[in-house]
């Protein structure tokens, strides 16, 4: 028994006070990743500071035609919330994909986005892992690496990301607000996840004392119509993605595409896109020779550690597979986008 503080403000000053000068501090939402950890012995955190009371879980409208999401909305809110479904059917797709019912039920949007890891070394506390003990090595790279990255990689780790919502979120550009006692910021998704590097302890650019209050989309109608989200896991339903592609491509009236997003999921410490990758699309008709050679360039430089070799193929595969299906026109709950 680790025991802990537990606080439970009622706004959002409360809460950034409660956490300033702590020493390991720690939010807490739906607590479907953070409790696992702390009861593996995983994570210590000895002062829990409950965010649950705060006003953050609504969806609203922004001026320039996007959504702000609150980081307290659940997963589940989120997904099927109207204006979801319309404006972002990538996003609603992707949050469907992901955990159990359940589980979207309880869990937030701010903790999807800092969930962590699901390396199995990770949660093996007998083994070595530079994530959860800097310095005390890598247990992956000499182990079993299913599940690993294939790219981004360091000599230190070799982990991926395991959300599905981020790697839609990275598609759509979304843009992370946070809040601490020094103030607001605003943080791209592309900055907001790292690469492991030298420091493969650390996931995100945001401080230990920041709160996550919410995800600002911005206007994507232009893609609308024609986007998928492909996800490749070991059973069709309450496992994490071997690879994921979150593909939403704008057509043009002369069926040229005159704009394109590729996000990939399972293959990298953070969501991967590769803008200039996407450059490849643009002016092309649809195809599967230009997606190819999209495919190849935004898994330039990938490698495989024995077990997670299929990963390369896998990959190429989907991202063909998931522009294909995203050019012939969204799939949404309600049927095709118009
Ligand atoms: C069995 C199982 C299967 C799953 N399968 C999938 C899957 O297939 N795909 C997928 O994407 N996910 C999957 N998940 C993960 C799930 O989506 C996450 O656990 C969930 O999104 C975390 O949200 P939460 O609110 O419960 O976070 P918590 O557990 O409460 O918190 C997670 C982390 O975020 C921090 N935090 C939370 N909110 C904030 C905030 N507003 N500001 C700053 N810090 C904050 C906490 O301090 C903690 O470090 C699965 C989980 C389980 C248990
Ligand atoms: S891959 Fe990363 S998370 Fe997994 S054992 Fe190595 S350092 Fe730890």
């Amino acid at each position: 028994m680790n025991p802990f503080a537990y606080d439970r403000p009622a706004d959002i000053d409360g809460a950034l006070q409660a956490i300033a000068g702590q020493t390991a501090p720690r939010f807490i939402a739906g607590g479907t990743n953070l409790l696992d950890l702390m009861k593996e012995g995983v994570q210590r955190a000895p002062h829990l500071v409950d965010i649950n009371r705060l006003p953050l879980d609504g969806i609203e409208e922004t001026p320039d035609g996007g959504l702000l999401l609150g980081a307290l909305a659940r997963n589940a809110d989120t997904a099927y919330h109207p204006l979801v479904e319309q404006r972002y059917p990538l996003l609603s797709a992707a949050i469907l994909a992901g955990a159990s019912p359940q589980l979207r039920n309880m869990a937030s949007n701010g903790g999807n986005l800092l969930q962590r890891t699901r390396c199995w070394y990770f949660y093996d506390v007998a083994t070595p892992c530079n994530k959860r003990t800097p310095g005390s090595g890598c247990s992956a790279i000499t182990g079993i690496t299913r599940q690993h990255a294939i790219l981004g990689t360091s000599e230190h780790c070799i982990a991926t990301h395991p959300s599905d919502m981020c790697v839609a979120l990275a598609a759509l550009e979304a843009v992370v607000h946070v809040q601490s006692v020094r103030g607001k910021r605003e943080i791209p998704f592309a900055g907001f996840h790292r690469l492991p590097g030298d420091r493969p302890d650390i996931d995100t650019t945001l401080a230990a004392d920041e709160l996550i209050t919410g995800i600002a989309l911005p206007d994507a109608q232009r893609f609308v119509r024609h986007s998928a989200y492909l996800k490749l896991r070991e059973r069709l339903s309450y496992a994490f993605a071997l690879v994921s592609v979150a593909a939403a491509l704008d057509i043009a009236e002369d069926g040229t595409i005159a704009g394109a997003r590729i996000a990939l999921g399972g293959v990298a410490h953070k969501p991967w896109r590769m803008p200039e990758a996407e450059q490849l699309l643009v002016g092309a008709q649809p195809g599967n020779g230009v997606f190819g050679q999209v495919a190849d360039a935004l898994l330039h430089g990938a490698i495989g550690r024995g077990a997670n070799d299929f990963k390369l193929p896998l990959a190429r595969n989907a991202i063909v597979r998931a522009l294909t299906v995203a050019s012939q026109g969204t799939v949404t709950n309600q049927g095709k986008a118009q």
